[in-house]
């Protein structure tokens, strides 16, 4: 909006030769006010920024930064046409206000909005994992990397790899993109990981082998990152793991195909060894092992985690010059074998296997140009964004809408595409436009369109899937106890859900041996709760945009929203929405619970649009009504003050029953139509005690 209202700012002043008086709003932000209000533009009005998550916080802010200006001219008769007009034109540059900026649509969860409780981190909800993202940030704002990575290896086996590589969900969940730019999380696992490890091996390097393992044998095939994950987790709870792996090293992908430029050895070396030091023992090198070999041995528990590993294979009629196949060409480049794809190369596909391909291709010898050949538009390519970014400025060309389909005498010949409709992935399919082609000159050609399970394992192992219509990745073949998971069931995934699924099928073996010897670290004992608190009322609201290069001040951007949310109170014009301070460690998790005003509430929606639910805070609330009217037209649980002759009678609907609940003038309660003794009623009774108590002016009667 600002750029549109700035520029008709700026003709407006322009044709009036700078004497007209401009009262501005559209698009006043933290981020513009000054440069406004210094082109001699006044007064400027705030509102959609006051309406965004921090919106009336965020006022001292710009107060702040407006007062620390000197003013010479501050009110000026004549606005500055050529300052105005620079504006204008700046802004339309700026990326602040591109469309692209904003990598997500929304940032909600797929999860409904509780009654009471509902302070939730959704990074953290978005993580397959579910990593306690705030904790851990909080930590490292605080320096203390070492507890941040204890906090880290409580649900991730893998720091150091996801803290370079993982795809990051939980930055596209983060409420601060609601502010400025979203926390970077991976980069805060990074930091914990790289400045604690030596210190964490000394300390506990030698204290992570469980005391005593429980006799059980598992074996896992496969030592990549779903393999290892349910190694960790297994030999964490006292299972005597072995990992069989066919290659010499463990990592599976991670290790033998993602570049070192992307992902440094030492993180591989690092998260392998703190596996190994809970106990796992590793077999390399086997490249013939059976199921049925690892259940004579005496295992009782076999987990197939055998990735999929195998290339798609691209059709091209005729093929005719040098194709490589992406996964086996950046094999080679990570063992450093000499290649020669003489000088122009096309990589073929828009994932991250064709990102690293390309980027891999233009470090080697020889190589002046290589070019992503893509049959959709970039921003349909399932590779994380940074990974093109980094492969542009690696100055790798991107080629759109371009379906290969022949290659001889080197000359590539493309399909030209159309976008068609969304599909089911909410991607635009494509079309072929008839009779139009493009070719280009290439020396090398690689296919990088994706992996899939190589089934020759399941058939040599006569391995049938169960259920396979389950939506879980983690299944019981038709031998029992022998599972299969991650890659092996669903394809090619992300690390983190490859460690997801390697967690799941840990906990499915744990489970029915009803044995965990884990002792879970007490996270929120490392953590001065009522400080953090105290730091997070005064950030909110605060813009502080993303830097890169100071990780102390990246970590102070967190907002920690399971610690504190109030988000719906905040954007709301009308104050319909009000956080009650209930203290009361036993009844809830949250300091506070939202208390929904009816009589206050518009149905504007805005609360709805940044609660990181899918629910409507303005419907899913506990909520307070004024009249009968009011309650009788709602479905809201919640209460009503009918009576306060003696007593206080409230009509209450509440679990989809509607009744009476009578509380004495101190809020002691003397009769309730619900059960007394149930965690909901006494929740819902707690309410409206300290409404009683505490907050009596809220309570009206029609
Ligand atoms: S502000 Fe912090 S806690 Fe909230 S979503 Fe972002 S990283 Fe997570
Ligand atoms: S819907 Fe109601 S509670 Fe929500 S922001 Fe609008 S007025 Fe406030
Ligand atoms: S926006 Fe309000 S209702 Fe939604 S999670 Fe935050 S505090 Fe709860």
């Amino acid at each position: 909006m600002f750029p549109l209202t700035i520029s008709l700012a700026a003709k407006l002043a322009a044709e009036f030769g700078g004497q007209i008086n401009i009262s501005y709003s559209g698009g006043a932000s933290a981020h513009n006010v000054l440069a406004i209000l210094k082109t001699g533009i006044a007064p400027v009005t705030m509102v959609t920024d006051l309406l965004k998550p921090g919106g009336y916080a965020r006022l001292q802010q710009m107060a702040e930064r407006v007062d620390a200006q000197p003013w010479p001219d501050w009110l000026q008769q004549n606005i500055d046409v050529n300052a105005l007009q620079n504006l204008a034109e700046s802004c339309l540059n700026d990326p602040y206000y591109q469309k692209e900026r904003r990598e997500v649509d929304s940032i909600k969860i797929k999860k409904s909005l509780p009654l009471f409780d509902c302070y939730l981190a959704p990074c953290q909800e978005a993580c397959p994992i579910h990593q306690d993202v705030a904790a851990y940030i909080r930590l490292v704002e605080e320096g203390r990397y070492l507890d941040a990575l204890r906090v880290i290896i409580e649900t991730n086996p893998l720091p150091h790899i996801t803290g370079y590589i993982c795809d990051h969900q939980c930055m596209y969940h983060c409420t601060r993109w609601d502010y400025d730019d979203p926390v970077y999380i991976r980069e805060m696992k990074k930091v914990a990981a790289e400045q604690a490890w030596n210190e964490f091996l000394r300390k506990y390097g030698d204290k992570l082998k469980p005391s005593k393992f429980n006799g059980i044998q598992v074996a896992i095939i496969g030592a990549g990152p779903s393999g290892l994950s349910a190694a960790y987790f297994l030999a964490r709870s006292g299972f005597e793991v072995t990992v069989v792996e066919k290659e010499q090293q463990a990592g599976g992908v991670v290790r033998n195909v993602i570049p070192d430029f992307r992902l440094p050895q030492h993180a591989i070396d690092r998260d392998v060894e703190l596996i190994q030091r809970h106990g796992v023992r590793f077999r390399f090198g086997v490249t013939d092992v059976t199921v049925q070999d690892l259940i004579t041995e005496g295992f009782k528990y076999i987990f197939v985690a055998i990735g999929a590993g195998k290339s798609r294979k691209l059709q091209l009629n005729p093929a005719n010059g040098m194709v490589l196949d992406a996964l086996e060409f950046l094999h080679k480049y990570k063992q450093k074998k000499p290649l020669q794809l003489g000088e122009k190369v096309a990589v073929i596909g828009g994932g991250n296997s064709a990102m690293d391909a390309a980027r891999a291709a233009r470090r080697i010898p020889g190589v002046r140009e290589v070019s992503i050949i893509y049959r959709r538009t970039r921003e349909f390519m399932p590779a994380d964004r940074e990974e093109l970014e980094a492969a542009l400025q690696d100055g790798v060309q991107i080629k759109e809408l371009l379906l290969p389909v022949a290659l001889e005498n080197g000359i590539l010949t493309c399909q030209k595409m159309a976008l068609g409709e969304k599909g089911s992935d909410g991607r635009r399919q494509v079309r072929p436009i008839d009779g139009a082609f493009e070719t280009f000159q290439i020396d090398a050609l690689i296919s990088a369109i994706g992996e899939q399970v190589d089934k020759q394992f399941l058939q040599k192992n006569n391995l049938q899937i169960k259920n396979k219509n389950s939506k879980t990745w983690v299944l019981e073949t038709n031998l029992p106890n022998v599972f299969i998971g991650g890659d092996a069931l669903r394809g090619p995934s992300t690390v983190v859900e490859s460690i997801a699924d390697g967690k799941r099928a840990a906990e499915i073996i744990i489970s029915k041996e009803k044995q965990n010897g884990h002792q879970p670290l007490k996270i929120q004992s490392l953590l001065d709760r009522e400080t953090w608190t105290k730091d997070l009322q005064q950030r909110k609201g605060l813009v502080v945009p993303f830097e890169a290069t100071d990780h102390h001040r990246e970590a102070a951007r967190c907002l920690a929203c399971d610690v504190v949310c109030d988000k719906c109170i905040e954007v709301c014009p009308n104050r319909a929405n009000m956080a009650l301070p209930l203290i009361n460690k036993d009844m809830f998790k949250d300091h506070a619970q939202i208390l929904h005003i009816d009589g206050l509430c518009n149905e504007c929606g805005n609360c709805e649009t940044f609660c990181p639910y899918q629910g409507k805070p303005y419907e899913d609330k506990i909520t307070l009504f004024w009249s009968k009217e009011d309650f009788d037209n709602s479905r809201n649980e919640g209460f009503l003050l009918v009576d306060q002759n003696n007593s206080l009678t409230f009509l209450v609907r509440f679990k989809g029953v509607t009744g009476h609940v009578i509380l004495d003038r101190k809020g002691k309660l003397a009769r309730s139509d619900w059960q007394e003794n149930t965690v909901d009623f006494k929740a819902l009774l707690t309410v409206m005690q300290e409404i009683v108590r505490n907050h009596a002016y809220l309570l009206l009667n029609n």
